[in-house]
């Protein structure tokens, strides 16, 4: 299509304003205004080099504060004409009608650029809402059209960036010269710098290992391939906004995302859509990989150069098997990091508004398995729970009989309050209430097949049970319990 048929085609929508960056270090920028609009204008203006004027002459007093703090120059007279003089910009800000107009008219008659607080009409340009990882500068503008808008899109773009991105760019400054000596113009240079920007070097910057970077930044010149990396995530319980900023951004940029079977794919759609996706689930009764053939997975990817996110539900260090995970990376000398995520109990929890820990009732926690039974026998954790112990029983529901026993005969009374969530934290979660008593109904109970999280203590008696049903009784399981507590 032709530049002049793309232009008429009526779906070009074409912006009044067009941004640039202007070069204000050391250039003189003058704000006139007392109040508010003035303070505003002069932080904004402060976070460049520019050598900021305020005229101001009674400023109020939260101005003259931060110019105070800022060492920026007020000067106290009444506004004319001949303090805008050798000015790069103007910021009429006085918030009165009549004297913006004034200066708005003397800077354009001095051919300045001018910007007036809330009058767009007398405006030759717009402040934009501002993402400062100096010198990497996001600017966001509506035209005026929706300043909130620009506000909420400053801050989901502010999320996803990493806060050390300033730092990665000046690295990859004083690394340009070298780097167009070196490397050829073209894919080379586009996969160096995006190697750099992606791969070691970002991610000894985020770590605040400056040293390191200058080091991984010198492998990479060296053409040593790009190294591997495996971040072991917490994807959390399963709503995709209760993932951390951190494994979003790692999401974005892996090429490979393994992922288990509990992390539904709206989590896992966050991640590259170009991104290669393997399925290590292990779901009870159908392996589909071993935690061998997954940890293997892992290694081999990452002497591959790729970056990897292992993705596991809730929290990864909590029965999630990453102590065999990480004991293989560090045997293969694969570089790996932990990214922790919100756990299954502490979600539970809060679709109960069950407090865990509640003073004078509860003051520790048990994180426990229906699993992982050692020589057959449950592991003695029911002591504590006697002791007021608030316990988050994970993969229980297939044997919540057993665990309703265990703490029975330790002497946990049958009263002791039980909640129990399936599938916590998403829309179409049940919770369930009852005592310890009717635990071991969950057995029989055909109906759950999402995943269910339990919690039992006295603490669990402070939840809200407006929204829970009862947890069903199985007469079999039940009266096994009742025998034992005969
Ligand atoms: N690492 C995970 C736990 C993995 S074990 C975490 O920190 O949460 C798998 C068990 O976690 C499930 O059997 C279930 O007991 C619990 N679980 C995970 N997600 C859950 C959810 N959304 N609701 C209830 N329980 C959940």
């Amino acid at each position: 299509m032709s530049l002049r048929a793309l232009n008429s085609s009526p779906e070009v929508q074409r912006l009044n304003t067009f941004p640039i960056f202007m070069r204000v270090e050391g250039e003189v920028v003058v704000v006139v205004g007392e109040g508010d609009e003035a303070l505003a204008k002069a932080r904004l203006i402060a976070q460049s080099s520019a050598d900021l004027r305020v005229v101001a002459e009674n400023p109020e007093p939260a101005l003259e504060a931060w110019a105070d703090e800022n060492g920026v120059e007020i000067i106290r007279e009444s506004y004319r004409a001949s303090h805008l003089f050798g000015a790069a910009l103007v910021f009429a800000a006085s918030g009165e009608a009549e004297r913006d107009a004034r200066v708005a008219a003397d800077a354009r008659a001095a051919n300045i650029p001018v910007n007036a607080v809330d009058r767009p009409e007398l405006c030759d340009f717009f402040t934009p809402a501002l993402i400062n990882r100096a010198p990497v500068a996001i600017a966001i503008g509506t035209e005026g059209a929706g300043p909130v808008l620009a506000q909420i899109i400053r801050s989901r773009i502010d999320r996803i960036l990493p806060p050390a991105l300033g730092r990665l760019a000046q690295l990859a400054a004083s690394w340009r010269d070298a780097v167009e000596r070196i490397v050829p113009r073209g894919a080379a240079r586009r996969d160096f710098w995006k190697s750099f920007f992606e791969g070691e070097p970002a991610r000894a910057v985020a770590a605040g290992n400056d040293a390191e970077a200058e080091r991984a930044a010198e492998r990479l010149l060296s053409g040593a391939p790009a190294k591997g990396h495996v971040a072991l995530v917490g994807a959390g319980p399963g709503s995709e906004d209760l993932i951390t900023l951190r494994a979003h951004r790692l999401l974005m940029e892996a090429d490979v995302i393994v992922h288990d079977a509990l992390v539904p794919e709206a989590v896992v759609a966050l991640g590259r859509r170009d991104a290669e996706r393997i399925f290590a689930g292990k779901r009870k009764g159908c392996h589909s990989k071993s935690q061998n053939e997954i940890n293997e997975l892992l290694v081999e990817l990452g002497r591959k150069g790729k970056r990897v996110v292992r993705l596991k539900s809730g929290d990864p260090l909590v029965f999630g098997r990453a102590g065999e995970e990480m004991a293989a990376l560090r045997e293969a000398g694969v570089s790996y990091e932990v990214v922790p995520g919100v756990t299954a109990a502490f979600a539970a929890a809060a679709d109960f508004d069950l407090p865990l820990t509640l003073r004078g009732v509860a003051s520790s926690m048990v994180f426990t398995t229906g699993h992982d039974l050692k020589g057959g026998a449950l592991p003695d954790w029911a002591r504590l729970a006697i002791d007021g112990a608030t316990v988050a029983v994970y993969m229980g529901r297939s044997n919540a009989a057993e665990v309703a026993q265990h703490l029975a005969e330790a002497g946990l009374s049958p009263d002791t309050a039980v909640a129990v969530v399936e599938n916590a934290s998403l829309p179409h979660r049940r919770l369930f209430h009852g005592t310890l008593a009717d635990l071991p109904g969950l057995e029989s109970r055909e109906d759950l097949t999402g995943p269910v999280m339990t919690i039992i203590g006295d603490a669990v008696a402070g939840a809200n049970f407006r929204n829970s049903e009862p947890i069903a009784r199985r007469q079999g399981a039940e009266s096994k319990l009742e025998r034992t507590m005969r």
